[in-house]
């Protein structure tokens, strides 16, 4: 059994894109530009932002956060966002979810030009991807793509099952995987899916994205199946020194044992995320999709 480790692979694609980078400056391009936008205080978001600005700085793209109050209005956001879809500087963007609740999120993705839409939410990026077209990739998505990759794990004809059904990761994962070159028979589940445990049981890729902490136990996980987990759940804990502790969907010390491949939580998708907004980054900073 190997444990997948999401920090190495991290580090790895970091290392190749701050090369890129370098290259790209030292022949007299720009840096890309890459702006994100807080709306309002949420402790996570911030957190989530910060990280992101430093990883920009660690590949050497150039980038700002955009702080709005929390009772900025739709209309107000909506005007920011243009401002930003024709700002020649600015390659990409991205505002970061969740918004307070007087804005519509839609209304949000769909406002932001999908040449510069790095998070790849917007339906021209979606529609882009599920027609086999470049696109944007959603982060999670395309990080979990990523780690199969760096471990060279075979997909070809095997039968992957995935348990969740969002837009940014349930979906959009099942739909990758189903393509030519990765080539899987994909099995999506949810919350209306009858006999899961069986369903679950018959997969030889498993990717969990339901959020519900250790939801997946040993009985579901055929014997050399590739696990992969994305759940995140905080729960509290006497053993940390911030009283709580993060839970996948999986529950890890029962499976790791059965498993050819299983990624830990944290450090297995979690790292992979923001890298992947960086490749997008870059993409956007070389118009490399829309030219
Ligand atoms: P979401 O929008 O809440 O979607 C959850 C999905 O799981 C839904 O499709 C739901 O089915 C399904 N589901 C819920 N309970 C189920 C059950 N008992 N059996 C089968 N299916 C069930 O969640 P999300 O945004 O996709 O995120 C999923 C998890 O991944 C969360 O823990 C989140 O924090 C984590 N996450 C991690 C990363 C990362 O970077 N590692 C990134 C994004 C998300 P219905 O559609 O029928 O309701």
């Amino acid at each position: 059994m190997t444990i997948i480790d999401g920090k190495e692979v991290a580090a790895s694609l970091r290392k190749e894109i701050a090369a890129e980078v370098a290259d790209m400056t030292a022949k007299g391009a720009k840096a890309p530009y890459l702006v994100a936008v807080l709306v309002g205080n949420d402790g996570a978001s911030q957190t989530y932002v910060g990280h992101k600005e430093k990883c920009c700085a660690e590949v050497g793209f150039r980038s700002t956060v955009l702080r709005l109050p929390e009772e900025t209005s739709q209309e107000q956001l909506l005007a920011e966002i243009d401002r930003l879809n024709r700002d020649p500087e600015v390659d990409g963007f991205i505002v970061q979810l969740p918004l307070p609740g007087h804005i519509s999120e839609q209304a949000v993705i769909e406002a932001i030009d999908p040449r510069k839409d790095v998070d790849g939410f917007h339906p021209v990026n979606t529609g882009r991807m599920v027609s086999g077209l470049p696109s944007y990739l959603p982060a999670t998505p395309d990080g979990i793509l990523s780690l199969l990759r760096y471990y060279k794990i075979e997909t070809a004809g095997k039968h992957c099952v995935v348990i969740g059904r969002s837009n940014i990761v349930g979906r959009p994962i099942a739909n990758l995987l189903s393509q030519k070159g990765w080539d899987c028979t994909v099995t999506i589940c949810h919350s209306r899916t009858k006999n899961l445990k069986e369903v679950v049981a018959s997969g030889d890729i498993v990717i969990a994205a339901l959020g519900k902490a250790e939801f997946v136990t040993a009985d579901m996980i055929k014997p050399g199946a590739v696990v992969i987990d994305v759940g995140i759940t905080r729960v509290p804990s006497d053993k940390t020194k911030s009283g709580w502790k993060l839970l996948g969907d999986v529950k890890f010390d029962e499976v790791a044992p059965k498993c050819s491949y299983i990624t830990p939580v944290p450090g297995g998708v979690g790292p992979m995320t923001i890298i992947s907004l960086m490749k997008n980054t870059l993409k956007a900073g070389r118009k490399e999709i829309y030219g």
